[in-house]
């Protein structure tokens, strides 16, 4: 069949008179596939259904060796099929054999089919299924036909969700539940948590998939679409959303995505394809995700959260529900589980019942991650297939320590957790306690400790931590945020709500460091560079764009009256770059001068050493700015050429080698011959350990995420920073191997009980 409409509409019609039929559950499932593959003239039709134990079930197949029927299975994520299921996308494939992730099953005697056409059978965005076609034959399936698979698979998505399935099956089904199950992940912010799965929005489910006659469909949707529009104007109206803050960015952004009139005309044609308005929602948002989902560019990734957040509230309005998320967080300790989520919809939790979150995608510059992270909840990300395999009230254990998820722990495991737990809690306390002790090694020397932050929600984690300012504030955060060019008023209005937030801390806002990977919805020029780490970005770009930078430097200085301002420039290469940025921040000054406007009683320019060709004309570079700080996540990844966010290379080398410590050391020395401030910044500073070496090396501001603060001040409160100094110095000078001073350092924390 190529995907004629007519046609279509018949073979829909004929599998929902099977779907009716009285017959056993296992002939219903025998004559759907066989009716498929005959339309789709297709050799092979096999249907396989995703078990709780993570393996996909041979449940039919029409073709295939009968006796392979519910013996054969595939893992989750394995071969062609798991893959497709973990991935939610189809694969079609001319010539499957050559594919690197093609394994056969001998059992089916399937290895005689070369083409192949997989497709996943969702249900409200989880995977339950897989419907696969093969043929002998180099058969290629247009794109229609595709998507008409797509659409038939959806029968499969109503019986597998009604339980609907051969009896003897659910019995197996009920056994492997209890076998206990790990899944991977990334630990996108640190913390273990016990509790129940919640799954985000999983039960908008859609039950009536085919149409009775279009024009009705049609009505439906476009009076749902009103109610959308009109409740997401109310959302934004409300006044706990309307004041200042990100949550607000957000929301337009998130309005314009649902007045897109693409997704509005692919809703519509699904209809006229034969779907109810729900089911068309669900397929074209099954759709969205499928092309969406591969790509890297984390402003997609956002918007497939946003896309996601729409289609189902969508759905609620057609089948006229609401959205109560206080009733759904039934237990205390929640673990929320969800393909993706926009940050807005995790402020729509009440935090108190909120012990974790998994995400199938989600990167560290996530928006929902960067809210999770400044509300203290651990969070997994890249847990493929978290969202088909895990059942709301399931416990589990999420380990966001070392990037894992223990579905029906044993006890022995469930134990050591909660062991872990009470230690790590106590010693929370503990660091609690420290907030308002002075920061001061065990033999005098005071040390600056400073926080990282980027959005206002960071805020309120600056009194809660102790940290005597903020080091770093990245702004380029609120500009990936927001849905167009933030103008230069709430610029301004920004950066005074954030001077009046942290009382009189101090602060040093650094330009946008935009390009590389983070790169705003609005900014269009994304000319697809091979290397974007190394091109385009930061403050390359924004001395391309001096419109940009002038309005930036603007409102932060308009922002600063009566204060020191600190303003820091990223990813500096030559020394050319500062002298044009101090004359941008000089022309800006001039302006204000002119017009009259309240001016900064200090300014301070500083650059950031991040490029490793910054550490070979340091006497040029403190000759120019008032203070540096190293950028150490850059810096390691422009020295050891391994890109920060390779989960590879994660381990291979170690920053606390001799090449690294001898060349932060040299960084030191000329602070001290240029009597300049020095302040060293990067995630990896939060780590205790790293933080000693670096105090060891001479360092005395360390800026860290929020969360590290306390650690990091147990560790410095119980150093003798001068005899760590004095051993390295000696062992740095000597050492032979190429390896790590890890075990040395460890060592010295070891005997001389240093509070790791
Ligand atoms: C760094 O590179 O170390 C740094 C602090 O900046 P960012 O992580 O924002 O690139
Ligand atoms: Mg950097």
């Amino acid at each position: 069949m190529q995907g004629n409409s007519n046609e279509s509409n018949r073979l829909l019609k004929r599998l929902r008179a099977l779907m009716e039929d009285d017959i056993a559950p296992q002939m219903r499932l025998d004559r759907l596939v066989q009716e498929i593959a005959r339309n789709m003239d297709a050799e092979v039709c096999s249907l396989y259904i995703l078990r709780s134990d993570g393996m996909l079930e041979l449940y039919a197949s029409e073709g295939l060796n009968p006796k392979a029927v519910h013996r054969s299975e595939l893992r989750f994520g394995k071969g062609l099929v798991g893959s497709i299921a973990a991935t939610a996308r189809p694969l079609h494939l001319v010539n499957a054999q050559h594919h690197k992730a093609f394994s056969y099953l001998p059992e089916t005697g399937e290895e005689i089919y070369t083409s192949f056409l997989g497709v996943p059978i969702l249900r409200s965005g989880r995977t339950l299924g897989v419907l696969v076609l093969q043929n002998r034959n180099q058969r290629s399936y247009s794109d229609d036909e595709i998507e008409l698979l797509e659409t038939l698979v959806m029968v499969f998505s109503e019986i597998i969700a009604s339980g609907n399935l051969p009896t003897f099956l659910r019995s197996n089904v009920e056994m492997s539940e209890q076998t206990p199950f790990s899944l991977e992940g990334n630990s996108l912010n640190v913390g273990i948590s016990l509790g129940y799965v919640l799954l985000h929005e999983p039960r908008v489910a859609v039950t009536n998939i085919f149409n009775e006659g279009s024009e009705l469909e049609l009505l439906k949707l476009s009076e749902a679409l009103d109610a959308l529009w009109l409740s997401i104007d109310d959302m934004l109206m409300r006044r706990d959303v309307a004041t200042d803050g990100e949550h607000r960015e957000v929301l337009e952004a998130y309005r314009m995505f649902a007045h897109d009139k693409g997704w509005v005309k692919r809703l519509e044609e699904a209809i006229r394809n034969g779907l109810t308005a729900e089911a068309a929602v669900e397929k074209v948002q099954s759709d969205i995700r499928a092309c969406m989902i591969q790509s890297i560019d984390p402003y997609m990734q956002e918007r497939l959260s946003d896309f996601d957040d729409l289609a189902n509230r969508l759905l609620l309005h057609l089948l006229g529900r609401h959205r109560d998320t206080l009733a759904l967080t039934r237990e205390q300790n929640s673990i929320l589980v969800a393909r993706s989520m926009g940050a807005v919809e995790l402020l729509d939790y009440p935090r108190e019942k909120i012990a974790g979150l998994v995400l199938e995608g989600g990167g560290a510059t996530s928006h929902v991650v960067i809210v999770a992270r400044a509300m203290d909840i651990p969070v997994i990300g890249k847990a493929k297939g978290a969202f088909s395999l895990l059942e709301n009230g399931d416990f589990i254990i999420i380990d966001a320590e070392e990037g894992y998820i223990h579905l029906r722990p044993s006890l022995e495991v469930e134990n050591a957790y909660r062991e872990r737990i009470y230690f790590r809690d106590r010693r929370k306390k503990n660091y609690r306690d420290l907030r308002n002790i002075p920061t001061c090694t065990r033999d005098g020397v005071p040390i600056t400790l400073l926080m990282n932050a980027g959005l206002l929600v960071d805020l309120p984690n600056l009194a809660e931590s102790g940290a005597e300012g903020i080091g770093l504030f990245r702004t380029e955060l609120h500009f990936m945020i927001s849905a167009t060019f933030p103008r230069a008023e709430e610029q301004e209005k920004l950066y005074r709500t954030i001077y009046k937030e942290i009382g009189d801390k101090s602060i040093t806002f650094r330009t946008l460091d935009i390009g590389g990977d983070k790169i705003p919805p609005y900014f269009r020029d994304k000319s697809s560079e091979e290397n974007p780490a190394l091109g385009w970005r930061a403050i390359r770009l924004t001395l391309d764009r001096p419109a940009l930078m002038r309005t930036q430097l603007r409102a932060i200085l308009k922002a600063s009256t009566g204060r020191e301002l600190r303003i820091m420039l990223p990813m500096v290469t030559t020394i050319a770059e500062i002298n044009q940025a101090r004359d941008l921040v000089d022309r800006e000054l001039a302006h204000l001068i002119r017009f009259g406007y309240d001016l900064p009683n200090q300014i301070k320019l500083g650059a950031m050493i991040e490029v490793p060709c910054l550490l070979f004309q340091l006497d040029e570079l403190m000759q120019v700015v008032d203070f540096v700080s190293v950028g150490l996540n850059d810096l390691l990844q422009f020295m050891m050429a391994t890109d920060r966010s390779s989960s590879r290379l994660i381990g291979r080398f170690d920053p606390l080698s001799p090449a690294v410590l001898r060349a932060l050391c040299e960084i030191i020395y000329a602070g001290k011959r240029h009597n300049m401030p020095v302040t060293l910044c990067g995630e990896m500073v939060g780590s205790p350990l790293t933080a000693m070496a670096l105090l060891g090396l001479g360092f005395r501001r360390l800026s860290m995420s929020s969360s590290s603060i306390g650690p990091v001040k147990s560790m410095i409160l119980s150093l003798d920073v001068g005899k760590l100094g004095k051993e390295i110095q000696e062992r740095l000078s000597s050492f032979q191997e190429n390896g790590s001073m890890r075990s040395m350092l460890a060592d010295f924390a070891f005997h001389n009980n240093v509070l790791l």
